[in-house]
Protein backbone atom coordinates (compact mmCIF):
# COMPACT_ATOMS: atom_id res chain seq x y z
CA UNK A 1 0.00 0.00 0.00
CA UNK A 2 1.34 3.20 -1.10
CA UNK A 3 1.49 6.31 1.64
CA UNK A 4 -0.02 9.16 1.72
CA UNK A 5 1.52 12.33 0.67
CA UNK A 6 2.49 14.45 3.06
CA UNK A 7 2.18 18.57 2.47
CA UNK A 8 3.68 21.59 4.45
CA UNK A 9 1.69 24.81 4.58
CA UNK A 10 4.59 27.51 4.08
CA UNK A 11 3.93 31.11 4.88
CA UNK A 12 7.48 31.39 4.87
CA UNK A 13 7.53 32.60 8.85
CA UNK A 14 9.42 31.06 11.19
CA UNK A 15 7.11 28.84 12.22
CA UNK A 16 6.21 27.37 9.08
CA UNK A 17 10.21 27.34 7.65
CA UNK A 18 10.77 25.21 11.41
CA UNK A 19 8.57 22.67 10.20
CA UNK A 20 10.32 21.79 6.81
CA UNK A 21 13.60 22.17 9.28
CA UNK A 22 12.16 19.61 11.52
CA UNK A 23 11.06 17.11 9.28
CA UNK A 24 14.72 17.31 7.42
CA UNK A 25 15.98 16.61 10.74
CA UNK A 26 13.72 13.58 11.93
CA UNK A 27 13.14 12.41 9.14
CA UNK A 28 9.50 12.58 8.61
CA UNK A 29 8.27 11.67 5.44
CA UNK A 30 7.74 15.24 3.30
CA UNK A 31 6.88 15.52 -0.75
CA UNK A 32 5.84 19.36 -1.09
CA UNK A 33 5.80 22.78 0.72
CA UNK A 34 2.76 25.27 -0.82
CA UNK A 35 2.62 28.97 -0.31
CA UNK A 36 -0.31 31.16 -1.04
CA UNK A 37 1.22 34.16 -2.40
CA UNK A 38 -1.34 37.20 -2.68
CA UNK A 39 -0.63 39.77 -5.36
CA UNK A 40 -1.11 43.32 -4.96
CA UNK A 41 -2.12 43.89 -8.83
CA UNK A 42 -0.56 41.59 -11.90
CA UNK A 43 2.36 42.33 -11.37
CA UNK A 44 3.49 43.35 -7.85
CA UNK A 45 3.73 41.29 -4.64
CA UNK A 46 1.41 41.44 -2.10
CA UNK A 47 4.32 40.31 0.16
CA UNK A 48 6.77 42.79 1.79
CA UNK A 49 9.92 42.94 -1.13
CA UNK A 50 12.37 41.63 1.23
CA UNK A 51 9.98 38.41 2.41
CA UNK A 52 9.00 38.24 -1.35
CA UNK A 53 12.93 37.53 -2.23
CA UNK A 54 13.61 35.76 1.25
CA UNK A 55 10.84 33.08 -0.19
CA UNK A 56 11.81 33.07 -3.90
CA UNK A 57 15.59 32.79 -3.55
CA UNK A 58 16.36 31.44 -0.77
CA UNK A 59 13.60 29.00 0.84
CA UNK A 60 12.29 27.91 -2.77
CA UNK A 61 15.93 26.78 -3.76
CA UNK A 62 16.22 25.00 -0.31
CA UNK A 63 13.57 23.22 -0.35
CA UNK A 64 13.68 21.98 -4.30
CA UNK A 65 17.58 21.26 -3.80
CA UNK A 66 18.28 20.42 -0.21
CA UNK A 67 15.43 18.71 0.96
CA UNK A 68 14.33 17.51 -2.47
CA UNK A 69 10.95 18.50 -2.06
CA UNK A 70 8.62 20.32 -4.75
CA UNK A 71 7.90 24.09 -3.80
CA UNK A 72 4.46 25.09 -5.17
CA UNK A 73 3.86 28.62 -5.24
CA UNK A 74 -0.17 29.35 -5.38
CA UNK A 75 -1.76 32.66 -6.54
CA UNK A 76 -5.74 33.39 -6.75
CA UNK A 77 -7.18 34.91 -10.06
CA UNK A 78 -7.99 38.30 -7.69
CA UNK A 79 -5.66 40.99 -6.63
CA UNK A 80 -5.57 43.61 -4.16
CA UNK A 81 -6.08 46.07 -7.13
CA UNK A 82 -9.85 44.14 -7.50
CA UNK A 83 -10.69 44.12 -4.65
CA UNK A 84 -10.11 47.86 -4.08
CA UNK A 85 -11.53 48.78 -7.23
CA UNK A 86 -14.84 46.36 -6.80
CA UNK A 87 -17.85 48.32 -7.72
CA UNK A 88 -20.26 47.91 -4.87
CA UNK A 89 -23.65 46.54 -6.47
CA UNK A 90 -26.62 47.04 -3.81
CA UNK A 91 -26.66 49.56 -0.49
CA UNK A 92 -26.41 53.49 -0.32
CA UNK A 93 -22.86 53.45 -1.74
CA UNK A 94 -23.90 51.33 -4.88
CA UNK A 95 -21.84 52.73 -7.86
CA UNK A 96 -18.57 53.49 -5.47
CA UNK A 97 -15.41 51.65 -5.53
CA UNK A 98 -14.95 49.62 -2.22
CA UNK A 99 -11.37 50.69 -1.61
CA UNK A 100 -9.31 50.06 1.07
CA UNK A 101 -10.16 46.33 3.15
CA UNK A 102 -12.01 46.59 6.52
CA UNK A 103 -9.61 45.13 9.77
CA UNK A 104 -11.15 42.29 11.34
CA UNK A 105 -12.98 41.24 7.72
CA UNK A 106 -10.38 41.20 5.19
CA UNK A 107 -11.43 40.71 2.04
CA UNK A 108 -7.89 40.52 0.58
CA UNK A 109 -7.80 37.05 3.03
CA UNK A 110 -11.25 35.51 1.57
CA UNK A 111 -10.68 36.97 -1.96
CA UNK A 112 -6.89 36.25 -2.60
CA UNK A 113 -5.54 33.98 0.07
CA UNK A 114 -7.73 31.55 0.91
CA UNK A 115 -9.42 30.13 -2.72
CA UNK A 116 -6.20 28.55 -4.26
CA UNK A 117 -5.57 27.00 -1.08
CA UNK A 118 -8.90 25.59 -1.24
CA UNK A 119 -8.96 24.89 -4.80
CA UNK A 120 -4.93 23.08 -4.11
CA UNK A 121 -6.56 21.01 -0.90
CA UNK A 122 -9.75 19.76 -2.41
CA UNK A 123 -7.49 18.36 -5.26
CA UNK A 124 -5.64 16.31 -2.80
CA UNK A 125 -6.43 12.43 -2.09
CA UNK A 126 -8.81 12.38 0.99
CA UNK A 127 -5.34 10.90 2.79
CA UNK A 128 -3.20 13.68 2.84
CA UNK A 129 -1.69 14.46 5.84
CA UNK A 130 -0.71 18.63 6.26
CA UNK A 131 1.85 19.90 8.01
CA UNK A 132 0.73 23.06 9.92
CA UNK A 133 3.26 25.72 11.34
CA UNK A 134 1.71 25.83 15.12
CA UNK A 135 4.32 25.96 18.36
CA UNK A 136 4.17 24.33 21.23
CA UNK A 137 3.51 26.80 23.20
CA UNK A 138 0.42 27.47 21.21
CA UNK A 139 -2.29 25.27 22.92
CA UNK A 140 -5.43 26.75 22.17
CA UNK A 141 -4.46 26.02 18.08
CA UNK A 142 -2.48 23.21 19.17
CA UNK A 143 -5.42 21.71 20.20
CA UNK A 144 -7.72 22.68 17.10
CA UNK A 145 -5.61 19.95 15.18
CA UNK A 146 -7.07 16.12 14.84
CA UNK A 147 -3.18 15.14 14.46
CA UNK A 148 -4.45 12.85 11.90
CA UNK A 149 -4.55 14.52 8.90
CA UNK A 150 -3.45 18.09 10.30
CA UNK A 151 -0.29 17.22 12.30
CA UNK A 152 1.92 20.20 14.15
CA UNK A 153 5.56 18.76 14.12
CA UNK A 154 6.23 21.94 16.39
CA UNK A 155 3.83 20.23 18.53
CA UNK A 156 5.40 16.94 18.25
CA UNK A 157 8.81 17.62 18.96
CA UNK A 158 7.93 20.59 21.72
CA UNK A 159 9.42 23.43 20.26
CA UNK A 160 8.37 26.87 21.06
CA UNK A 161 8.19 29.97 18.84
CA UNK A 162 10.94 31.31 20.23
CA UNK A 163 12.80 28.36 19.80
CA UNK A 164 11.25 27.74 15.95
CA UNK A 165 13.08 31.33 15.57
CA UNK A 166 16.74 30.24 16.28
CA UNK A 167 16.34 26.97 14.20
CA UNK A 168 15.86 29.12 11.64
CA UNK A 169 18.41 32.01 12.74
CA UNK A 170 21.02 28.73 12.74
CA UNK A 171 20.04 27.25 9.23
CA UNK A 172 20.31 31.26 8.54
CA UNK A 173 16.74 30.58 6.80
CA UNK A 174 14.96 33.42 8.83
CA UNK A 175 12.98 36.18 6.98
CA UNK A 176 14.56 39.35 7.02
CA UNK A 177 11.03 40.13 7.79
CA UNK A 178 11.30 39.82 11.18
CA UNK A 179 14.38 42.70 11.50
CA UNK A 180 11.95 45.48 11.71
CA UNK A 181 8.24 43.43 13.07
CA UNK A 182 7.51 40.09 14.42
CA UNK A 183 4.91 38.79 11.34
CA UNK A 184 4.74 38.30 8.16
CA UNK A 185 1.51 40.08 6.07
CA UNK A 186 0.85 41.77 3.18
CA UNK A 187 2.69 44.85 2.94
CA UNK A 188 -1.09 47.19 2.76
CA UNK A 189 -2.47 44.70 5.59
CA UNK A 190 -5.13 46.80 7.54
CA UNK A 191 -3.88 45.36 10.61
CA UNK A 192 0.07 46.29 9.85
CA UNK A 193 1.93 47.52 12.85
CA UNK A 194 3.44 51.27 12.61
CA UNK A 195 6.97 49.46 12.35
CA UNK A 196 5.53 47.54 9.34
CA UNK A 197 4.02 50.67 7.54
CA UNK A 198 7.44 52.76 8.95
CA UNK A 199 9.38 50.06 7.02
CA UNK A 200 6.85 50.42 3.64
CA UNK A 201 7.30 53.96 3.99
CA UNK A 202 10.85 54.30 4.18
CA UNK A 203 12.05 51.09 2.58
CA UNK A 204 9.30 51.61 -0.61
CA UNK A 205 7.94 54.43 -0.68
CA UNK A 206 6.74 54.28 -4.06
CA UNK A 207 4.91 51.11 -3.38
CA UNK A 208 3.25 52.61 -0.09
CA UNK A 209 2.14 55.59 -2.70
CA UNK A 210 0.75 53.84 -4.88
CA UNK A 211 -1.96 53.51 -1.88
CA UNK A 212 -1.77 57.15 -1.61
CA UNK A 213 -2.48 57.21 -5.39
CA UNK A 214 -5.65 54.78 -4.36
CA UNK A 215 -6.93 57.23 -1.24
CA UNK A 216 -6.92 60.08 -3.87
CA UNK A 217 -8.92 58.39 -7.04
CA UNK A 218 -12.81 59.70 -6.69
CA UNK A 219 -15.79 57.38 -6.22
CA UNK A 220 -14.14 55.41 -3.43
CA UNK A 221 -16.10 53.84 -1.00
CA UNK A 222 -13.68 53.08 2.27
CA UNK A 223 -10.54 55.47 2.16
CA UNK A 224 -8.66 54.27 5.17
CA UNK A 225 -5.85 51.93 5.36
CA UNK A 226 -5.91 51.01 8.97
CA UNK A 227 -8.97 51.69 11.36
CA UNK A 228 -8.16 55.04 12.35
CA UNK A 229 -5.85 56.08 9.17
CA UNK A 230 -5.68 56.99 5.56
CA UNK A 231 -2.16 56.12 3.85
CA UNK A 232 -1.48 59.80 3.51
CA UNK A 233 -2.42 60.45 7.01
CA UNK A 234 -0.15 56.90 8.10
CA UNK A 235 2.81 58.72 6.25
CA UNK A 236 2.46 62.12 7.43
CA UNK A 237 2.18 60.91 11.06
CA UNK A 238 5.09 58.34 10.96
CA UNK A 239 7.33 60.92 9.15
CA UNK A 240 6.65 63.47 11.75
CA UNK A 241 7.78 61.27 14.43
CA UNK A 242 11.82 60.19 14.90
CA UNK A 243 12.18 56.88 14.56
CA UNK A 244 13.19 54.02 16.93
CA UNK A 245 16.50 53.22 17.40
CA UNK A 246 18.07 56.32 15.35
CA UNK A 247 20.03 58.92 16.79
CA UNK A 248 18.66 62.57 15.99
CA UNK A 249 21.08 62.95 13.69
CA UNK A 250 20.02 60.38 11.20
CA UNK A 251 16.36 61.02 11.71
CA UNK A 252 17.32 64.39 10.82
CA UNK A 253 17.85 62.58 7.47
S1 LIG B 1 -2.04 39.79 5.97
FE1 LIG B 1 -3.62 41.35 6.32
S2 LIG B 1 -4.22 42.07 4.25
FE2 LIG B 1 -3.13 40.12 4.00
S3 LIG B 1 -4.74 38.59 3.97
FE3 LIG B 1 -4.03 38.74 6.09
S4 LIG B 1 -5.38 40.24 7.10
FE4 LIG B 1 -5.63 40.45 4.86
Amino acid sequence: MSRPKYVASCSGGKDSVATLLLAAQHNEPLDEAVFSEVMFDETTSGEVPEHRDFIYDRLKPFCEKELGIKFTILRADKTYDDVFHHIITRGPNEGKKRGFVWPGMCAVNRDCKVPPIRKYNAALSPDTVSYVGIASDEQKRLARLDGIHKVSLLGKYGVTEAEARTLCEESGLLSPIYTHCRRNGCWFCPNASDAELRHMITHHPEMFDRLIEWEHEENVFHRRLTRKETPSEIKARLMSKPQPGLSSNQNQG
